[in-house]
């Protein structure tokens, strides 16, 4: 690997971020629990950042500061909220290369990740959930019996929400939180990972910028256990959206339910990539590769499982070992990099933990090793031979490793797909219509790619089956998640003796 870039002038976070790194009623602060806290560049190793992380103190100066702007926010038209985030949009468009810059300094992420899917997808879901926000739809008024009364439906923002994002993709998770819940005139507290704050910050800061009031979008940044599980068992926060790994999410839920909070988890994925015996090989190689390896494979949809029919297996196998060996690992800011580093030096000896013990039951085909640098790179990584009920096939890994296992008939395929906890994502890869449609329906997933694995978009939901969750992000369905649903009667007929009250007074 070449000579890295100094972090500093590619981004300055220690003087973007000299007044603290918590984000509340409109303005930087800083922590107060007593904590430091380091944001580590896992390229280099080096310290980007030192900072406090929040308490308990951060997060009721937060939630106050939500609970205070929620009357005017949720009072505000549609259409006020609306052209507040187009401007919000504008805001992030105009800092785009500083956004995108400070994502690949905290993750590792390489630069043209940050800037041609991270920063343009946070902008159009904003530009999106802008027009939402004039769009809430509902069952039309009617007088359902006969007359006698009017009825009709309110949807009603729901109030302070809490919510807590992972660190693989922070500016988006961030995103995926905050738009919907204000778009529907809610206020929120958002607690980004305590290893990559810095985007999060830069968009609540941008949202300041673009007139949306202060106290709308704050962001505390602490530990999970302590700044996490305060806010999740609030009981002035009115809702929890989480994503995260399983674990923590059935931890998180334990919480909620203490205060009984409406509750939406994005949790882990295995995602399977099936490739029936029509498949176009190429294809489904090139879609194996970028599918696997998108941001280091800690990407929760990633193709991790790739099961082939049998008559493509060999070449599927050589095909992909052969592509695996020209990524080009690197620094993340060049932007000839195609693969960074795992987001630090733990996780990568946890994924390669995974991959040592899997040398005992199967075959690593290719890579399985770390390059010799101080950053916590780990190489693109095949595994053939595992059983279905290994841990490589089973447990999400969330690195760059893909395992491999052949199937025979388009039952089995399928079955496979559907045999681990999870259900996030999967996709198929087939000429033939039917088999298609077969596995659109068949495949327990929140999404189902047919030629293709990871591309998203706003106007669409994402969420999980099974472990990976429930409730959706992105879309009318989230936007829709984000409010509660009110019914109001109105009685047509005046009469003070109402035609039921027979049940109550028999005819007297
Ligand atoms: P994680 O579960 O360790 O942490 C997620 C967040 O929860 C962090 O902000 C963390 O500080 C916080 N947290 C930890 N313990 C907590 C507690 N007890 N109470 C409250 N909050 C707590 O996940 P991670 O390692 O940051 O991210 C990787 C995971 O996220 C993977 O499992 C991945 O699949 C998942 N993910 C899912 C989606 C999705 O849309 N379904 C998207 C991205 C990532």
């Amino acid at each position: 690997m070449h000579t890295f870039q100094a972090r500093d002038q590619f981004f300055p976070a220690r003087e973007r971020f000299a007044d603290g790194a918590q984000y509340i009623a409109g303005r930087l602060t800083r922590g107060t629990s007593g904590q430091h806290h380091a944001v580590v560049d896992p390229a280099t190793g080096e310290e980007v950042l030192g900072y406090e992380l929040a308490g308990a103190k951060d997060v009721d100066a937060a939630v106050a500061a939500a609970r205070a702007a929620f009357p005017g926010w949720a009072g505000a038209s549609p259409g006020e909220r609306s052209d507040a985030m187009h401007r919000f949009a504008a805001e992030l468009s105009a800092r785009a290369e500083d956004l995108a810059r400070a994502e690949t300094v905290q993750c590792g992420k390489p630069i043209k990740l940050s800037r041609e899917f991270d920063v343009p997808g946070t902008i159009d879901n904003t530009a999106f959930f802008a027009g939402a926000a004039r769009h809430l739809q509902g069952q039309s008024a009617g007088e359902y019996d006969g007359g006698d009364h009017t009825s009709y439906v309110r949807r009603e923002a729901i109030g302070v929400v809490g919510s807590i994002a992972p660190w693989n993709y922070p500016l988006q998770m961030a995103a995926w939180k905050v738009l919907p819940a204000i778009a529907a005139g809610n206020t929120i507290v958002l607690k980004p990972s305590e290893l990559t704050p810095l985007t999060s910050l830069m968009f609540a800061a941008a949202a300041t910028a673009a007139g949306i009031p202060d106290g709308v979008v704050n962001v505390v940044t602490g530990a999970g256990r302590e700044a996490g599980e305060h806010l999740v068992g609030h009981p002035d926060v009115a809702m929890t959206s989480f994503t995260g790994s399983t674990g923590v999410g059935k931890r998180v839920a334990e919480v909620a339910t203490a205060t009984v909070k409406r509750l939406h988890l994005e949790l882990g994925g295995k995602a399977p990539f099936v490739v029936f015996d029509d498949a176009d090989l190429e294809s489904a190689v090139h879609g194996a590769v970028a599918g696997a390896l998108i941001n280091t494979g800690q990407d929760c949809t990633a193709a991790t499982r790739a099961y082939v029919q049998r008559p493509l297996y060999e070449a599927f196998v050589a095909g992909v070992a052969d592509l695996m060996a020209t990524v080009r690992l690197g620094d993340p800011c060049d932007p000839a990099t195609d693969l960074g580093p795992l987001i630090s030096h733990a996780h990568r000896d946890r994924v390669a933990g995974f991959v040592e013990r899997a040398r005992s039951y199967a075959r690593v085909v290719t890579g399985g090793e770390a390059p010799e640098h101080p950053g916590a790179y780990y190489r693109p990584t095949l595994i053939t031979g595992a059983a279905q009920d290994s841990e490589v096939v089973q447990a999400e890994i969330f690195g760059p490793v893909l395992v491999v296992l052949p199937f025979d008939s388009d039952d089995e395929g399928i079955r496979l797909a559907n045999d681990t906890p999870y259900g996030l994502a999967a996709s198929a890869w087939t000429h033939d219509v039917f088999r298609a449609g077969r596995a659109t329906r068949e495949i327990k997933a929140g999404c189902v790619w047919v030629n293709d694995h990871i591309p998203i978009l706003s106007e669409m939901p994402h969420g999980g089956y099974k472990a990976s969750g429930y409730g959706k992000d992105m879309s009318a369905y989230s936007f829709e998640e984000y409010t509660q649903i009110k019914h109001v009667m109105f009685d047509n007929t005046a009469v003070a003796r109402k035609d039921w009250h027979r049940t109550i007074f028999g005819d007297r």
